[in-house]
């Protein structure tokens, strides 16, 4: 590698990029990785859902990227791209942690961030992340998939670069989690279920996943299973939904830009897409985090909620293999987290311990 960047690693993790470089398209050899470090991200094993289903049930925690969720995935590989062809702005529309993503990059890569995102929707850490690290915010009145139109004209009228996920760029960089999984568990998981929204995440993993097994490094390919919101699912219906509504913001999206990829990976692996509604997301969300200690965002839950949903429906994942995505981080979004408890404060005492002790009922 040239430039500035130190190569040493000692050891660890270097970014997607450095890590996959051979496996990812449309990176010239001669680019520089604009990195955070991004990849690497645990595969944990979950005790709950392998015992309840008979199988062996795995995490892949993309909430543990640098701004928490798995966009900085696609957002190495499409900052790097951007500033390799001398743009000196980018753009999104963002539901929240594609701008958070942009934002950060972007400051790494020295380009002027510019997001566009739908009025009152946005999960305040999120926004925060895209404040913080010097993004020009655009709000509109309207959704997203508004806000991706209008980030597209934008970029076809004016010299900014378009990071959303219809970059090809973007998905390249994300199909490296399925790499990760595989190289993790010596082969491809049976089955792999994750939160669908804009869809470019299911078409990325079946990417990699497709890639391995091409390449031999994997014996098979999983059945990919997505989950929508029930406010939110035209993958389901099969018709877009004009008036998207969830409390799953990042998957509030009516119209897939990657419908096609996704019902493609969708019918390829044999798999198919089924809708939660919000309660079920929210009642996942907090499962996962009491059961295995993995705080994530409320549209992370949606392959939980659609794994014990199947599973109450009869479905079997006896003996079987099962990665599950959970795309972000729960500080992302504390309010709608806490909305779950009625009391946050269970007790209030004086400064005494014995009250202490009485009140956790150990006296
Ligand atoms: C973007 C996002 C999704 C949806 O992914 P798509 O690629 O749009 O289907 C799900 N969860 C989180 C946390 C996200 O940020």
């Amino acid at each position: 590698m040239s430039g500035s960047s130190p190569t040493v690693a000692n050891g660890q993790w270097r970014g997607l990029i450095e890590e996959y470089r051979d496996l990812i398209d449309l990176l010239p050899d001669d680019l520089e990785a604009v990195t955070l470090r991004e990849g690497g991200t645990p595969l944990v094993h979950s005790e709950w859902l392998s015992s309840l289903t008979g199988g062996q049930v795995w995490l892949k925690v993309e909430g543990n990227n640098p701004t928490g969720s798995f966009k900085d995935r696609g957002m190495t590989t499409a900052m790097s791209l951007a500033k390799y062809e001398g743009a000196q702005a980018v753009v999104c529309a963002s539901t929240g942690n594609t701008s958070a993503s942009m934002a950060a990059y972007a400051a790494k890569a020295g380009l002027k961030p510019l997001v566009l995102v739908p009025e009152g929707k946005i999960a305040a850490g999120k926004m925060a992340q895209a404040v913080v690290h010097g993004a020009q915010i655009i709000m509109v009145r309207g959704n997203f998939d508004h806000c991706l139109t209008m980030a597209k004209e934008l970029a076809s009228n004016y010299p900014v670069a378009l990071v959303n996920s219809v970059n090809p760029a973007r998905l390249q960089g994300q199909k490296t989690a399925a790499f990760e999984i595989c190289d993790f568990l010596g082969d491809a998981p049976d089955y792999h279920l994750l939160p669908v929204g804009n869809a470019g995440n299911i078409s990325a993993y079946w990417m990699g996943y497709v890639q391995y097994a091409a390449l031999g490094r994997s014996s098979r390919r999983p059945v990919m299973r997505g989950f929508q919101a029930d406010g939110a699912a035209p993958l389901v219906t099969g018709v877009p939904f004009p008036d998207p509504e969830t409390k799953a913001t990042a998957i509030r999206i009516g119209n897939p830009a990657s419908w096609q990829l996704a019902v493609a990976a969708a019918s390829e692996s044999g798999g198919r897409f089924a809708a939660l509604s919000d309660p079920q997301i929210l009642a996942a969300q907090v499962e996962l985090a009491k059961h295995d200690g993995v705080f994530v965002e409320p549209a992370s839950a949606a392959g939980i909620a659609g794994l014990l949903s199947e599973l109450a429906a009869g479905e079997s994942y006896a003996g079987k293999t099962v990665a599950i995505t959970v795309t972000g981080h729960g500080l992302k979004d504390t309010a709608t987290a806490l909305e779950s408890f009625s009391d946050i404060v269970d007790t209030v005492v004086d400064a005494d311990v014995d009250a202490a002790a009485a009140a956790a009922g150990l006296i």
